[in-house]
């Protein structure tokens, strides 16, 4: 049988990080798992960030109106997108699962690995309007934001400053990565590692390691499937009549951003729904 990948794509820039020490600890325990573990060390390899005609080798298809969109969907078909773009879709390509390992910076990832989202999930690789969320390219493969944060976890709470973390994480992990069709695996987050006793930051690794160990088996997140809307660009979209009436009588809505004007369902966004607990 051939031997499973992990891709971990790792933004920091310090040997000595949490974030560090974070990586190392799934790199060695999925190795000792028998998986063929791939790093993009996004600093280390002065990953271009910004897109730019340099992302596509030879002649532009409209050189008048630069379209990076249109112009690496149609590099990708024609092999003619830069080289390390296509060094990172033949991992992306290669990995049954694939861990995002970062700071929070802003309540997202880092630029640095922004642009590997930006220039690596690019059209007709990673998604099409035919192929998006539970119909999408990478359905068959797992996804997961693994991240350290400098806030508390109950600053992160729906009643602490910074708000609701399941909003926070809305837009990664649906609009990013189940959009192109990941089954995306609850978070681990490791919050405030720089404020708390270094016996915590070990417990934390532990937990990390323990985590791992069952990691590929986890059941995903909940997101709205295709089926739940109008798929066709003349109707919107939208979420079919019968939806709307079949969830009118529940008391949370059907994820954090489908919330239908009810309650958002409690951690939607970081934990595997185990029933149909919120669904009514
Ligand atoms: C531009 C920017 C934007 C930011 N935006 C946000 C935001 O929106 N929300 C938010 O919450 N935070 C934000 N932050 C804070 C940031 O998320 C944290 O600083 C970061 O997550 C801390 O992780 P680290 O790996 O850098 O920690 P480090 O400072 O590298 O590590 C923390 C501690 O762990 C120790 N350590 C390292 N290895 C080990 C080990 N093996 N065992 C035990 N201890 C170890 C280190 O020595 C250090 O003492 C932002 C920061 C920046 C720069």
């Amino acid at each position: 049988m051939a031997q499973k990948t992990v891709l971990i794509v790792y933004a920091h820039q310090s040997l000595g990080s949490f974030n560090a020490a974070v990586r190392d600890v799934a790199a060695q325990e999925l190795s000792d798992q028998g998986y063929r573990v791939i790093v993009s060390d996004l600093y280390a390899m002065n990953f271009k960030a910004n897109s730019t005609q340099e992302d596509i080798i030879g002649d532009l298809k409209n050189p008048k109106l630069f379209q990076y969109g249109e112009e690496t969907m149609h590099a990708w078909k024609n092999r003619r997108l830069s080289e390390d773009i296509m060094a990172e879709q033949h991992k992306v390509e290669a990995a049954e699962l694939i861990i995002f390992q970062f700071p929070l910076y802003w309540f997202s990832v880092p630029a640095i690995m922004k642009g590997w989202m930006d220039r690596v999930l690019t059209q007709g690789f990673a998604f099409s309007m035919e192929k998006m969320y539970n119909h999408g390219i990478f359905k068959d493969k797992k996804a997961m934001l693994s991240f350290t944060t400098g806030a508390t976890e109950s600053m992160f709470c729906p009643d602490g400053i910074n708000g609701d973390i399941n909003v926070t994480l809305w837009p990664l992990q649906n609009g990013t990565l189940h959009f192109c069709g990941f089954q995306v695996l609850a978070p681990q987050i490791f919050w405030s590692p720089a404020y708390c006793l270094r016996e915590a930051r070990t417990a934390m690794l532990e937990g990390w390691r323990g985590r791992l160990k069952g990691l590929l088996e986890e059941k995903p997140l909940t997101f709205a499937p295709c089926e739940f809307f109008n798929l066709s660009p003349k109707k919107g979209f939208l979420l079919l009549p019968k939806v709307k009436e079949a969830h009118e009588s529940n008391t949370y809505g059907i994820t954090v951003g489908h919330h239908l004007g009810k309650p958002l369902p409690p951690d939607n966004q970081t934990k595997a729904q185990l029933s149909d607990e919120y669904t009514n």
